[in-house]
């Protein structure tokens, strides 16, 4: 389905949990979340139900997210049966990756094809500060035990952040001369007013300027633009949701673990649909999608989203 600006709806992110084995200072407060009662979060059975009303709209590609998708106990049966919708073309999923030394063989066999990995920094101390709390080691044996799964494609994700981890760009980005993986930088989104200095939110053509030897590459129809390194086996990517946002081509819908679809990532409209049949969710979706905003508006320091929710309880 097109919205009023010309787009075509093809992308669904589903996040199936809003808590997470992590606390990122970007992404939840320190203390977690508030645990919702089971009974306002979607089931299993209405998360299919909202997976076949949007194949139904022409969504093709569906990302499973969280929180942490992975401490979600039926985690593999959502990604197997969401694999068998009709019209589902991609399986993809979004992880901490610090269970997926336990989970990259069945979820391989569960049908999903695409697997990303947040990885924001290699130093195991910087990686415990901005997770508070995290295991470097174990998310690299997670991106190792991916690797060995075959996966179509593995994306590593870190976050942008100025005064943390710009002094690690071409660590980072040489992980594709490395290993068959893109790398992609993302800028920090301000959630919450304050949270981080303004000198944190860079613009990812710091990485241009880290990387002169970064060869452009063609697009992909994703979000990021991609560069390469000599010699690498992946690509770099930049991801610049603040400073040169991608809203002209925005192709997704977020559904929430609690049941709202959300047409834009930072704007507080949401649109119910936890306990409705299969046609109701049909014709939610068609209203979400066509109150999808031209743009999310201005985002900085001082401006920071108007979602009204932190950034575990969206999916990213
Ligand atoms: N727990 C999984 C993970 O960390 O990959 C999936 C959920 S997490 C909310 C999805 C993505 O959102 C991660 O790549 C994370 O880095 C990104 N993210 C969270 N907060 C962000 C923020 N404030 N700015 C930019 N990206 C953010
Ligand atoms: Fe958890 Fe992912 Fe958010 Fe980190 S970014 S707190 S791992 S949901």
């Amino acid at each position: 389905m097109t919205d009023r600006f010309g787009r075509s709806i093809t992308y669904l992110r589903l996040s199936i949990t809003e808590l997470c084995n992590m606390r990122c200072r970007y992404c939840m407060p320190e203390t977690g979340v508030c645990k919702k009662r089971h009974d306002e979060m979607l089931t299993e059975d209405e998360m299919i139900r909202a997976i076949e009303a949007a194949a139904s709209l022409g969504v093709f590609k569906l990302r499973i997210t969280g929180g942490e998708p992975l401490i979600k106990k039926n985690v593999l049966s959502i990604c197997e049966r969401a694999a068998a919708v009709e019209g589902i073309r991609e399986v993809c999923l979004t992880t901490n990756g610090a269970l997926l030394p336990a989970f990259s063989a069945p979820l391989k066999a569960a049908g999903v094809d695409r697997i990303n990995i947040s990885l924001d920094t290699l130093d195991p101390d910087k990686y415990a500060h901005i997770t508070r709390g995290g295991v470097l080691a174990d998310a690299l044996r997670g991106l190792e035990s991916a690797l060995s799964e075959g996966f179509s494609k593995i994306k590593l994700n870190a976050v942008l952040i100025g005064g943390f981890n710009d002094d690690e760009i071409t660590e980072l980005a040489e992980l594709t001369v490395r290993y068959p993986v893109d790398m992609r930088f993302i800028e920090l989104m301000p959630m919450t007013a304050g949270a981080f200095a303004p000198e944190a939110y860079l613009p990812s053509s710091a990485v241009l300027e880290a990387l002169p030897s970064l060869e452009p590459q063609p697009e992909d129809g994703g979000v990021a633009r991609l560069y390469r390194l000599p010699g690498a086996q992946g690509n770099v990517g930049l991801i610049s949701p603040v400073h040169a946002h991608f809203c002209v081509s925005c192709n997704r819908m977020r559904l929430t673990a609690d049941g709202r679809l959300k047409p834009c990532l930072h704007s507080p409209r949401e649109y119910p649909i936890k306990g409705l049949s299969k046609e109701d969710m049909i014709l939610r979706f068609r209203e979400a999608i066509l109150a999808k905003p031209a743009w999310h508006g201005e985002l900085t320091a001082l401006h920071p989203s108007g979602t009204g929710r932190n950034m575990n309880q969206i999916g990213g």
